[in-house]
């Protein structure tokens, strides 16, 4: 398996011009195939996207380390990722920074991706099984926020999460979507597209507005 990752790096990856070195070593280093149920074993190292169960997928390994590349990663910053999925952005993303939060809206995915990183001795990981859309206010700001499912607009919480200099990477579209970078920069920010992609959408209060108020008059 090592072999495979080692190639998986060179022919996927550093040949598209993935040049970060602590990404390069990171993809290198996380075990892939334990990530993916065991009918997809076999296919861990493709240049492709695999269903991870529940209608969802693991994201092609290029797209993975291009987006973690885009946040600039040094080791010191505090991340949020939506879309917790299989574990395996997580686990990349936490050995790339201090410390990742990270929320996926379908329990059962949650919980194996907790069991894994347990398993695999990731510590520096905090997951939540919860809509992702108003991001995780009580350990916010954020140095990084990396989101894995593509919603048609960015959740306004989650760019109001993101600290001074801080970078978030989104795909963002309905069918067709743009993988964006937002700069929080000089209290504004800046956006630039920066590859094209496909993504499983962001569910949830992006696609159906706001859950009902509960009326106190009612729920009683
Ligand atoms: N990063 C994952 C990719 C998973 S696909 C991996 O490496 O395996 C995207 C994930 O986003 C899916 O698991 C999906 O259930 C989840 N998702 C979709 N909408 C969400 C939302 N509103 N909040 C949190 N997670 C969401």
């Amino acid at each position: 398996m090592q072999k495979k990752r080692s190639e998986m790096v060179e022919t996927q990856i550093a040949a598209r011009g993935v040049r970060d070195p602590r990404v390069l070593e990171t993809m290198r280093a996380v075990p892939r195939h334990l990530f993916v149920p065991p009918a997809e074993v076999a296919f861990a190292y493709d240049d492709r996207p695999l269903p991870i169960g529940s209608g969802q997928t693991i994201s092609q390994p290029y797209v993975v380390a291009f987006m973690a590349e885009q946040l600039r990663l040094t080791g010191k910053e505090k991340v949020l990722e939506i879309g917790t999925g299989s574990g395996y952005s997580t686990a990349i993303l936490a050995a790339l920074a201090a410390k990742v939060f990270s929320i996926e809206i379908r329990p059962e995915l949650s919980r194996e991706a907790k069991e894994r990183l347990e398993k695999l001795g990731v510590k520096n990981v905090e997951l939540r099984a919860a809509d992702g859309y108003r991001g995780w206010p009580e350990q916010a700001p954020f140095d990084a926020i990396l989101v894995t499912a593509a919603p048609e607009k960015v959740p306004p919480p989650l760019l109001e999460q993101l600290a001074p200099s801080g970078r978030m990477v989104i795909p963002v579209g309905a069918f067709y979507q743009e993988l964006k970078v937002i700069h929080r920069q000089g209290g504004g920010y800046t956006e630039k597209s920066v590859l094209p992609v496909r993504f499983v959408p962001f569910v949830g209060e992006a696609e159906d507005g706001p859950p009902p108020a509960r009326d106190p008059a009612t729920s009683r």
